[in-house]
């Protein structure tokens, strides 16, 4: 039985960033890593987007990005500027590509394919079984994601952020590629939050998303149908092609994954609750989690001590709550937000990095009867 002082599982966007940054680190170049994926036939499932203030990371591999951003709702629609920030995309085949040739290059991480069946904690060794082998960890990092426990539970809500998305290219020119839809919340709300998305990488070409930020996913058709009225009655464009589609289901949640941890197992990606619980968006946050996370690994502490809920956490939990009791709220929650807020002070709230007092005027932007509301429920009922 091999034994390996770090076990990643999952080579996704987490698995591949956190073997990158042990194999690159001098400080583990001792450690033996195995990284375990159940398939490598990657393909190009999904494109990732992040906003990030100048050179970045990735900035080489990047696929698009733009400088404006746009959100309306039924009443209004403002094109801003993101400045200092730019709208980033990245195509997940290139970013594992890359990350593929970056990991190969560090002599200490093996790369298995195995579909990982068991992880065993026996306290000071972790077993890793798959259909054909098993392997001993002195430290697992787990990306397999399970929905079941978060909805097993009813302290925290679980809402997920749901998408079509359709890859078009249309006959005439009819985007604005300087300008990336951020939400669109023109569009029949049925009760939910709703919004519309749109990436334009040439004047003839984009993804359309169909989103939603609600308790339950959608037959395919009530995605697709809302992609093509938005092309015909929006966009005037009826002359078009599909080129490819995509689709995700991203919790959002403010639900304790920390729980799943142990002194020598770490869930990462959306599996340790590394998607932000307000929107879903995941990317930019692991690789800023991955980072955040070395330093603590060198100090060779238990695992489960790392993760502390903070002041981002309780607003999200505010914010989770609104939309689990009211979903149709969040038209007026985000279109608000954005109408009366920079998209710099926006963008610096999401990421975590506003002051108090940034976070009260933020938060005061918002519809404010809905979060005193919220705020009182929760100190009450907690
Ligand atoms: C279509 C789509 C678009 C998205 N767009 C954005 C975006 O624009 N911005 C953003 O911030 N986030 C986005 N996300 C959310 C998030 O960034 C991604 O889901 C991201 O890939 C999550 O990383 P992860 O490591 O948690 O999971 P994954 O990347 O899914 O990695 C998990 C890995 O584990 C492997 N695995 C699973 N089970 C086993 C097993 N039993 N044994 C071995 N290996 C296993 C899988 O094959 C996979 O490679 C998107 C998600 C999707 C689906």
């Amino acid at each position: 039985m091999a034994t390996y002082d770090y076990i990643i599982i999952g080579a996704g966007a987490s698995g591949l960033l956190m073997a990158d940054a042990l194999g690159k680190d001098n400080f583990f170049s001792e450690k033996s890593i195995l990284l375990l994926e159940k398939n490598f036939n990657f393909q190009n499932d999904r494109t990732w987007c992040f906003w990030e203030i100048g050179h970045g990371e990735f900035d080489a591999i990047l696929h698009k990005t733009w400088d404006h951003i746009l959100v309306a709702d039924d009443r209004y629609s403002k094109r801003m500027p993101i400045t200092p920030y730019r709208y980033k995309m990245l195509k997940a085949e290139d970013f594992y590509t890359a990350y593929h040739e970056k990991i190969k290059k560090h002599s200490n991480i093996t790369f298995l394919e195995g579909t990982v069946q068991e992880v065993k904690d026996q306290g000071n060794e972790i077993l890793v079984n798959t259909e054909t082998n098993t392997f001993r960890g002195k430290k697992v990092f787990n990306s397999i994601f399970d929905y079941r426990p978060l909805l097993q539970q009813q302290k925290y809500p679980v809402l997920k952020q749901h998408f079509i998305g359709w890859f078009v290219r249309t006959t005439k020119p009819i985007f604005d590629i300087d300008q990336a839809t951020f939400m669109d919340f023109s569009i029949p709300q049925h009760g939910n939050t709703r919004f519309m998305y749109v990436l334009p990488f040439t004047e003839t070409e984009a993804l359309i998303e169909y989103t939603l930020f609600s308790e339950n996913v959608l037959a395919r058709s009530e995605y697709e149908e809302p992609i093509k009225s938005y092309l015909k009655n929006e966009l005037k464009c009826q002359d078009y092609q599909i080129l490819e589609k995509e689709k995700g289901n991203i919790p959002m949640t403010s639900y304790n994954f920390n729980a799943h941890n142990s002194e020598n197992i770490m869930h990462i990606g959306i599996a340790g609750g590394w998607a932000k619980p307000s929107s879903g968006y995941t990317f930019m946050r692991s690789y800023q989690k991955t980072m955040a996370l070395i330093p603590f690994l060198k100090k060779e502490k238990p695992l489960n001590t790392y993760f502390k809920k903070d002041r981002f956490w309780f607003y999200d939990l505010l914010l989770l709550d609104i939309l689990f009791r009211d979903n149709n709220k969040g038209r007026l929650i985000f279109g608000q937000l954005f109408k009366r807020s920079n998209p710099h002070k926006i963008f610096k709230f999401l990421d975590e990095k506003t002051t108090i007092w940034e976070d009260l005027v933020i938060i005061a932007s918002c519809p404010k009867k809905e979060f005193i509301l919220a705020f009182l429920r929760r100190i009450f009922l907690i």
